[in-house]
Protein backbone atom coordinates (compact mmCIF):
# COMPACT_ATOMS: atom_id res chain seq x y z
CA UNK A 1 0.00 0.00 0.00
CA UNK A 2 3.05 2.60 1.26
CA UNK A 3 4.88 1.81 -2.29
CA UNK A 4 1.45 2.35 -3.86
CA UNK A 5 0.73 5.78 -2.52
CA UNK A 6 4.53 6.84 -2.92
CA UNK A 7 3.95 6.26 -6.82
CA UNK A 8 0.76 7.97 -7.08
CA UNK A 9 2.80 10.91 -4.88
CA UNK A 10 5.21 10.92 -8.00
CA UNK A 11 3.33 10.83 -10.67
CA UNK A 12 1.76 13.45 -12.27
CA UNK A 13 -0.61 12.58 -15.03
CA UNK A 14 -2.55 9.19 -14.06
CA UNK A 15 -5.48 7.07 -16.42
CA UNK A 16 -7.83 5.20 -14.24
CA UNK A 17 -9.73 2.34 -15.99
CA UNK A 18 -12.32 -0.29 -14.34
CA UNK A 19 -14.10 -3.11 -16.76
CA UNK A 20 -16.14 -3.11 -19.58
CA UNK A 21 -19.63 -3.72 -18.57
CA UNK A 22 -19.30 -1.72 -15.35
CA UNK A 23 -21.06 -2.19 -12.15
CA UNK A 24 -21.82 -0.04 -8.98
CA UNK A 25 -18.23 -1.37 -7.57
CA UNK A 26 -16.07 -0.25 -11.44
CA UNK A 27 -18.25 2.89 -11.24
CA UNK A 28 -17.91 3.74 -7.57
CA UNK A 29 -14.04 2.63 -7.52
CA UNK A 30 -13.63 4.85 -10.36
CA UNK A 31 -14.78 7.53 -9.31
CA UNK A 32 -13.45 7.77 -5.64
CA UNK A 33 -10.19 6.94 -6.66
CA UNK A 34 -9.99 9.48 -9.21
CA UNK A 35 -11.35 12.25 -6.95
CA UNK A 36 -8.75 11.43 -4.56
CA UNK A 37 -5.85 11.27 -7.23
CA UNK A 38 -6.93 14.79 -8.35
CA UNK A 39 -7.35 16.27 -4.66
CA UNK A 40 -3.18 15.39 -4.79
CA UNK A 41 -3.65 17.79 -7.22
CA UNK A 42 -2.68 14.88 -10.35
CA UNK A 43 -3.92 15.39 -13.70
CA UNK A 44 -6.51 12.15 -13.96
CA UNK A 45 -8.31 10.58 -16.74
CA UNK A 46 -11.05 8.14 -16.12
CA UNK A 47 -12.03 5.52 -18.59
CA UNK A 48 -14.55 3.33 -19.15
CA UNK A 49 -15.17 1.88 -22.12
CA UNK A 50 -19.07 1.61 -22.11
CA UNK A 51 -22.09 3.68 -21.55
CA UNK A 52 -22.68 3.86 -18.18
CA UNK A 53 -25.60 2.06 -16.69
CA UNK A 54 -28.26 4.66 -16.33
CA UNK A 55 -28.64 3.30 -12.68
CA UNK A 56 -25.28 4.92 -11.88
CA UNK A 57 -25.75 8.15 -13.10
CA UNK A 58 -26.86 9.82 -10.11
CA UNK A 59 -23.19 9.47 -8.45
CA UNK A 60 -22.56 13.45 -9.01
CA UNK A 61 -19.15 13.19 -10.43
CA UNK A 62 -20.34 10.40 -13.62
CA UNK A 63 -19.51 12.90 -16.20
CA UNK A 64 -15.59 12.73 -15.30
CA UNK A 65 -15.93 9.11 -16.62
CA UNK A 66 -14.95 9.48 -20.87
CA UNK A 67 -15.60 6.64 -22.93
CA UNK A 68 -13.34 7.60 -25.66
CA UNK A 69 -9.11 8.35 -24.83
CA UNK A 70 -5.72 8.53 -26.32
CA UNK A 71 -3.74 5.62 -24.33
CA UNK A 72 -0.62 7.21 -26.08
CA UNK A 73 -0.65 9.98 -24.17
CA UNK A 74 2.26 10.94 -22.11
CA UNK A 75 0.35 9.49 -18.82
CA UNK A 76 2.73 8.31 -16.42
CA UNK A 77 0.87 5.67 -14.52
CA UNK A 78 -2.27 3.56 -14.97
CA UNK A 79 -4.77 2.45 -12.22
CA UNK A 80 -6.93 -0.57 -12.69
CA UNK A 81 -9.55 -0.91 -10.38
CA UNK A 82 -11.54 -3.85 -10.26
CA UNK A 83 -10.29 -6.23 -13.26
CA UNK A 84 -9.03 -9.90 -12.65
CA UNK A 85 -6.83 -9.08 -15.64
CA UNK A 86 -5.66 -6.42 -18.15
CA UNK A 87 -7.88 -7.94 -20.46
CA UNK A 88 -11.00 -6.92 -18.74
CA UNK A 89 -10.86 -2.83 -19.22
CA UNK A 90 -11.92 -3.68 -23.15
CA UNK A 91 -10.40 -2.78 -26.25
CA UNK A 92 -7.45 0.01 -24.78
CA UNK A 93 -5.75 -3.00 -22.66
CA UNK A 94 -2.93 -3.66 -24.89
CA UNK A 95 -2.43 0.72 -24.88
CA UNK A 96 -2.89 0.76 -21.91
CA UNK A 97 -0.08 -2.09 -21.29
CA UNK A 98 2.53 -0.08 -22.39
CA UNK A 99 2.02 2.84 -19.98
CA UNK A 100 5.52 3.07 -17.72
CA UNK A 101 3.45 2.03 -14.37
CA UNK A 102 0.38 0.04 -13.72
CA UNK A 103 -1.40 -0.20 -10.39
CA UNK A 104 -4.01 -3.10 -10.30
CA UNK A 105 -6.35 -2.47 -6.98
CA UNK A 106 -8.75 -5.45 -7.03
CA UNK A 107 -10.24 -8.01 -4.89
CA UNK A 108 -11.34 -10.87 -7.39
CA UNK A 109 -9.31 -14.32 -6.40
CA UNK A 110 -9.03 -14.96 -9.91
CA UNK A 111 -6.80 -11.54 -10.10
CA UNK A 112 -3.84 -12.71 -12.46
CA UNK A 113 -1.47 -10.25 -9.99
CA UNK A 114 -0.10 -8.16 -13.63
CA UNK A 115 0.81 -4.73 -13.73
CA UNK A 116 3.67 -3.14 -11.39
CA UNK A 117 1.98 -2.53 -7.97
CA UNK A 118 -0.71 -4.73 -6.89
CA UNK A 119 -3.65 -3.86 -3.52
CA UNK A 120 -5.21 -7.42 -4.31
CA UNK A 121 -7.20 -8.26 -1.25
CA UNK A 122 -10.31 -11.05 -1.81
CA UNK A 123 -11.37 -11.07 1.56
CA UNK A 124 -12.73 -7.37 0.87
CA UNK A 125 -16.26 -6.99 -0.12
CA UNK A 126 -15.78 -4.62 -2.91
CA UNK A 127 -12.89 -2.95 -4.62
CA UNK A 128 -14.30 0.35 -3.42
CA UNK A 129 -13.47 -1.44 0.57
CA UNK A 130 -10.14 -1.33 -0.76
CA UNK A 131 -10.03 2.49 -2.22
CA UNK A 132 -11.76 3.59 1.25
CA UNK A 133 -8.29 1.98 2.80
CA UNK A 134 -6.04 3.39 0.76
CA UNK A 135 -8.19 6.96 0.50
CA UNK A 136 -7.66 6.85 4.70
CA UNK A 137 -3.73 5.93 4.23
CA UNK A 138 -3.39 8.46 2.02
CA UNK A 139 -4.92 11.10 4.65
CA UNK A 140 -6.97 12.59 2.24
CA UNK A 141 -10.83 13.87 3.43
CA UNK A 142 -13.81 12.41 2.11
CA UNK A 143 -16.01 14.36 0.19
CA UNK A 144 -19.56 13.17 -0.05
CA UNK A 145 -18.93 12.72 -3.46
CA UNK A 146 -16.50 9.86 -2.99
CA UNK A 147 -18.13 8.48 -0.09
CA UNK A 148 -21.60 8.07 -1.87
CA UNK A 149 -19.45 6.28 -4.82
CA UNK A 150 -17.74 4.16 -2.05
CA UNK A 151 -20.89 3.50 -0.87
CA UNK A 152 -22.55 2.18 -4.01
CA UNK A 153 -19.58 -0.03 -4.57
CA UNK A 154 -19.74 -1.92 -1.19
CA UNK A 155 -23.53 -1.67 -1.15
CA UNK A 156 -24.02 -3.24 -5.08
CA UNK A 157 -21.54 -5.93 -4.36
CA UNK A 158 -22.48 -6.89 -1.14
CA UNK A 159 -26.05 -7.51 -2.87
CA UNK A 160 -27.53 -5.11 -0.30
CA UNK A 161 -25.19 -6.67 2.62
CA UNK A 162 -26.65 -9.86 1.26
CA UNK A 163 -24.21 -11.85 0.23
CA UNK A 164 -21.57 -13.92 1.53
CA UNK A 165 -18.68 -11.42 1.19
CA UNK A 166 -20.63 -8.88 3.94
CA UNK A 167 -18.11 -8.23 6.64
CA UNK A 168 -18.36 -6.36 9.26
CA UNK A 169 -15.55 -3.74 7.79
CA UNK A 170 -18.16 -3.44 4.98
CA UNK A 171 -20.54 -2.19 7.71
CA UNK A 172 -18.66 -0.22 9.63
CA UNK A 173 -17.11 1.48 6.65
CA UNK A 174 -20.47 2.24 5.05
CA UNK A 175 -21.68 3.11 8.78
CA UNK A 176 -18.77 6.10 9.23
CA UNK A 177 -20.19 7.28 5.34
CA UNK A 178 -23.28 7.92 6.02
CA UNK A 179 -21.32 10.08 8.74
CA UNK A 180 -20.09 11.71 5.83
CA UNK A 181 -23.08 12.92 4.07
CA UNK A 182 -24.46 9.47 2.34
CA UNK A 183 -28.03 9.11 2.23
CA UNK A 184 -28.80 5.55 1.92
CA UNK A 185 -32.42 5.63 1.22
CA UNK A 186 -31.29 7.94 -1.77
CA UNK A 187 -29.01 5.54 -2.97
CA UNK A 188 -31.37 2.40 -2.85
CA UNK A 189 -33.72 5.04 -5.04
CA UNK A 190 -31.61 5.14 -7.67
CA UNK A 191 -29.59 1.93 -7.60
CA UNK A 192 -32.75 -0.48 -7.08
CA UNK A 193 -36.04 1.80 -7.16
CA UNK A 194 -36.29 2.41 -10.95
CA UNK A 195 -37.41 -0.16 -13.73
CA UNK A 196 -37.95 1.30 -17.27
CA UNK A 197 -41.04 -0.44 -18.83
CA UNK A 198 -38.34 -2.04 -20.89
CA UNK A 199 -36.63 -2.67 -18.43
CA UNK A 200 -39.73 -4.78 -17.02
CA UNK A 201 -40.47 -6.17 -20.36
CA UNK A 202 -36.72 -7.88 -20.95
CA UNK A 203 -37.36 -8.87 -17.22
CA UNK A 204 -40.13 -11.27 -18.44
CA UNK A 205 -38.86 -12.52 -21.53
CA UNK A 206 -35.51 -13.71 -19.14
CA UNK A 207 -38.00 -15.16 -16.89
CA UNK A 208 -39.91 -17.14 -19.64
CA UNK A 209 -36.61 -18.27 -20.60
CA UNK A 210 -35.71 -20.00 -18.10
CA UNK A 211 -34.13 -23.87 -18.23
CA UNK A 212 -33.56 -25.85 -15.14
CA UNK A 213 -30.71 -29.09 -15.68
CA UNK A 214 -32.66 -32.70 -15.43
CA UNK A 215 -30.93 -33.10 -11.72
CA UNK A 216 -32.67 -29.48 -10.61
CA UNK A 217 -29.24 -27.83 -9.58
CA UNK A 218 -28.84 -25.76 -12.61
CA UNK A 219 -30.81 -22.76 -13.83
CA UNK A 220 -30.10 -21.14 -17.19
CA UNK A 221 -31.41 -17.63 -18.60
CA UNK A 222 -31.23 -16.86 -21.92
CA UNK A 223 -31.13 -13.62 -23.60
CA UNK A 224 -30.74 -12.45 -27.11
CA UNK A 225 -29.53 -9.32 -28.78
CA UNK A 226 -33.05 -9.68 -30.91
CA UNK A 227 -35.36 -9.32 -26.98
CA UNK A 228 -33.17 -5.89 -26.32
CA UNK A 229 -33.92 -4.17 -29.65
CA UNK A 230 -37.77 -5.66 -29.21
CA UNK A 231 -37.72 -3.81 -25.37
CA UNK A 232 -35.71 -0.93 -26.46
CA UNK A 233 -33.41 -1.91 -23.63
CA UNK A 234 -29.27 -2.14 -23.20
CA UNK A 235 -26.89 -4.84 -21.38
CA UNK A 236 -27.28 -2.48 -18.91
CA UNK A 237 -30.66 -3.60 -18.19
CA UNK A 238 -30.08 -6.82 -17.96
CA UNK A 239 -28.05 -6.24 -14.14
CA UNK A 240 -29.42 -8.37 -11.61
CA UNK A 241 -31.61 -10.61 -13.50
CA UNK A 242 -29.66 -13.36 -12.96
CA UNK A 243 -30.65 -13.47 -9.36
CA UNK A 244 -34.31 -14.63 -10.10
CA UNK A 245 -32.85 -17.85 -11.91
CA UNK A 246 -30.84 -18.02 -8.52
CA UNK A 247 -33.21 -17.70 -6.28
CA UNK A 248 -35.57 -21.27 -7.34
CA UNK A 249 -35.24 -23.48 -4.96
CA UNK A 250 -32.72 -26.43 -4.77
CA UNK A 251 -30.71 -24.31 -7.41
CA UNK A 252 -26.74 -24.72 -6.62
CA UNK A 253 -26.14 -23.03 -9.70
CA UNK A 254 -27.89 -20.08 -12.38
CA UNK A 255 -26.48 -19.14 -15.63
CA UNK A 256 -27.57 -16.41 -17.54
CA UNK A 257 -26.57 -16.57 -20.95
CA UNK A 258 -26.33 -13.19 -22.86
CA UNK A 259 -25.71 -12.54 -26.96
CA UNK A 260 -23.59 -9.77 -27.17
CA UNK A 261 -24.07 -7.15 -29.36
CA UNK A 262 -22.40 -8.27 -32.74
CA UNK A 263 -19.31 -5.61 -33.85
CA UNK A 264 -18.35 -5.86 -37.54
CA UNK A 265 -16.27 -8.88 -36.80
CA UNK A 266 -18.42 -10.85 -34.86
CA UNK A 267 -21.35 -12.50 -36.62
CA UNK A 268 -24.70 -12.46 -34.89
CA UNK A 269 -25.81 -15.52 -33.03
CA UNK A 270 -22.13 -16.59 -32.20
CA UNK A 271 -20.38 -14.63 -29.12
CA UNK A 272 -21.87 -14.93 -25.64
CA UNK A 273 -21.10 -13.61 -22.14
CA UNK A 274 -22.15 -16.33 -19.72
CA UNK A 275 -22.57 -15.35 -15.50
CA UNK A 276 -22.34 -17.77 -13.41
CA UNK A 277 -23.80 -17.24 -9.46
CA UNK A 278 -23.55 -20.09 -6.81
CA UNK A 279 -25.51 -20.44 -3.71
CA UNK A 280 -22.20 -20.76 -2.14
CA UNK A 281 -21.09 -24.23 -2.12
CA UNK A 282 -20.38 -23.99 -5.73
CA UNK A 283 -16.98 -22.33 -6.63
CA UNK A 284 -18.12 -20.95 -9.86
CA UNK A 285 -14.80 -18.94 -10.16
CA UNK A 286 -13.00 -22.00 -11.02
CA UNK A 287 -15.65 -23.23 -13.85
CA UNK A 288 -15.38 -19.66 -15.28
CA UNK A 289 -11.72 -19.80 -15.20
CA UNK A 290 -11.65 -22.90 -17.11
CA UNK A 291 -13.49 -21.09 -20.10
CA UNK A 292 -11.25 -18.34 -19.95
CA UNK A 293 -12.92 -15.86 -17.60
CA UNK A 294 -12.82 -15.44 -13.34
CA UNK A 295 -14.71 -13.44 -10.76
CA UNK A 296 -15.37 -14.61 -6.89
CA UNK A 297 -16.35 -17.60 -5.31
CA UNK A 298 -20.06 -17.03 -6.14
CA UNK A 299 -19.98 -14.86 -8.75
CA UNK A 300 -18.32 -15.35 -11.70
CA UNK A 301 -18.29 -14.95 -15.95
CA UNK A 302 -17.00 -15.76 -19.04
CA UNK A 303 -16.39 -15.10 -22.96
CA UNK A 304 -17.53 -17.72 -25.12
CA UNK A 305 -17.05 -17.64 -29.16
CA UNK A 306 -19.85 -20.65 -30.57
CA UNK A 307 -22.95 -21.16 -31.55
CA UNK A 308 -25.94 -21.06 -28.68
CA UNK A 309 -26.66 -24.67 -29.21
CA UNK A 310 -23.19 -25.56 -28.51
CA UNK A 311 -22.61 -23.38 -25.74
CA UNK A 312 -25.90 -24.85 -23.88
CA UNK A 313 -24.55 -27.96 -24.52
CA UNK A 314 -21.89 -27.72 -22.79
CA UNK A 315 -23.43 -25.30 -19.56
CA UNK A 316 -25.45 -27.86 -18.83
CA UNK A 317 -23.03 -30.57 -18.82
CA UNK A 318 -21.93 -28.94 -15.24
CA UNK A 319 -24.99 -30.29 -14.06
CA UNK A 320 -23.38 -33.46 -13.70
CA UNK A 321 -20.51 -32.38 -11.08
CA UNK A 322 -22.39 -30.03 -9.05
P1 LIG B 1 -20.91 -10.89 -14.39
O1 LIG B 1 -21.61 -12.16 -14.31
O2 LIG B 1 -20.46 -10.54 -15.75
O3 LIG B 1 -21.64 -9.81 -13.69
O4 LIG B 1 -19.58 -11.10 -13.57
C1 LIG B 1 -19.50 -11.70 -12.31
C2 LIG B 1 -18.10 -11.61 -11.77
O5 LIG B 1 -17.21 -12.29 -12.64
C3 LIG B 1 -17.59 -10.18 -11.68
O6 LIG B 1 -16.84 -10.07 -10.50
C4 LIG B 1 -16.73 -10.02 -12.90
O7 LIG B 1 -15.70 -9.12 -12.67
C5 LIG B 1 -16.22 -11.44 -13.14
N1 LIG B 1 -16.07 -11.69 -14.59
C6 LIG B 1 -17.06 -11.66 -15.52
N2 LIG B 1 -16.61 -11.93 -16.76
C7 LIG B 1 -15.29 -12.14 -16.63
C8 LIG B 1 -14.23 -12.45 -17.56
N3 LIG B 1 -14.46 -12.60 -18.86
N4 LIG B 1 -12.98 -12.56 -17.06
C9 LIG B 1 -12.74 -12.41 -15.74
N5 LIG B 1 -13.68 -12.12 -14.82
C10 LIG B 1 -14.93 -11.99 -15.23
MN1 LIG C 1 -17.09 -5.45 -10.86
MN1 LIG D 1 -16.02 -5.75 -7.42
Amino acid sequence: MNQIINHLLKSKNIFLATHVHPDGDAVGSLIAMGLAVEALNKKVTLYNENVLPAVYRFLPSINRIVQHANAENDYDTAVILDCGNLGRIGRLHSAIARMPVIINIDHHVTNTGFGDLQFIDTSASATAEIVYRLIRKMGLPISKDMATSIYTGILTDTGSFRFSNTSRAAFDICSELMGLGVDPYDVAQHVYGTYSLGRIKLLNLAIDSIEISENGKLSVMTLYQRMLDETGTHSEDIDGFIHYAKRIEDIKVAVLIRELSGGKNRPPDSRYHVSLRSDGTIDVSEIAASFGGGGHFSAAGFNIDSGIADVKKQIFKLARVI
